[in-house]
């Protein structure tokens, strides 16, 4: 079987998608590796398949939004992974955030408010073999106790502030990264560091996020 051409339009454009993340600012390797190596399309819904390698956020399911790749490729870098840590994510959405810590850190809990997001999310980690994220459906804001602490843990939701349960189920020199800001306002991506003297805030770019709503949701 002869190789495919190098040149064919979908490795052109995934060329282009690591090239805008590094124009944009993103240089660590192994996130760019991560970005590299996850498909993209597959989390996206059929109608926008055309567009999985734009530098955009795209509709889902349940009124929700897969993030801008640039964006997640930022708060992917901001949380500094390591192999051996374990990660909570608020807001599986698509998955697609979640499959991209996949590669970076041990294990990965993600936590969903709708069980239909959860349920699509779960079976496309398990299509694509990225079996170290458990996609969980219930309220982020309350994180997920029984498997904390978290070394770190990041939101991919805008909370109006800092949700308290997820700073607790952080772990002593764990990093949380989330959107802050008001629902419909100028939301900042923030990261907070935690040590036996206190919790650190730095402020980083602006943003625009879909809110972080408490409870499970009771649609579907
Ligand atoms: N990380 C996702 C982005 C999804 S958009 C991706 O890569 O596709 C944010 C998601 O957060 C939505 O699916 C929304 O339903 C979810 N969400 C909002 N509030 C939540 C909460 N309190 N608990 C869990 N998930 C929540």
């Amino acid at each position: 079987m002869p190789e495919p051409p190098i040149d064919d339009d979908e490795s052109v454009e995934r060329m282009g998608f690591l090239l805008t993340l590094r124009r944009r600012g993103i240089s660590d390797q192994a996130v760019l590796r991560a970005m590299d190596e996850v498909p993209r399309e597959r989390f996206v819904d059929g109608d926008f398949s055309d567009m999985a390698y734009a530098d955009r956020a795209l509709p889902i399911a349940c009124g929700q939004t897969i993030s801008q790749p640039y964006v997640v490729a930022y708060m992917t870098e901001r949380l500094a992974l390591r192999p051996h840590h374990r990660v909570l994510e608020v807001g599986t959405g698509s998955g697609y955030q979640a499959a991209v810590l996949s590669r970076l850190a041990r294990e990965v809990v993600s936590v969903e408010r709708y069980r239909t997001l959860a349920e699509q999310a779960r079976e496309r980690l398990q299509a694509l073999g990225y079996n170290n994220v458990e996609v969980v459906v219930g309220d982020g804001l309350a994180g997920v106790p029984a498997r904390a602490p978290y070394d770190r843990i990041i939101v991919t939701a805008a909370a109006e502030q800092v949700p308290a349960a997820l700073l607790d189920q952080l772990a002593d020199n764990g990093v949380m990264v989330l959107p802050l800001g008001p629902h419909n306002g100028a939301q900042h991506i923030i990261k907070l560091t935690k040590s036996s003297t206190g919790v650190t805030r730095e402020n980083l770019i602006g943003v625009r996020f879909v809110p972080l709503l408490p409870g499970q949701a009771q649609e579907l």
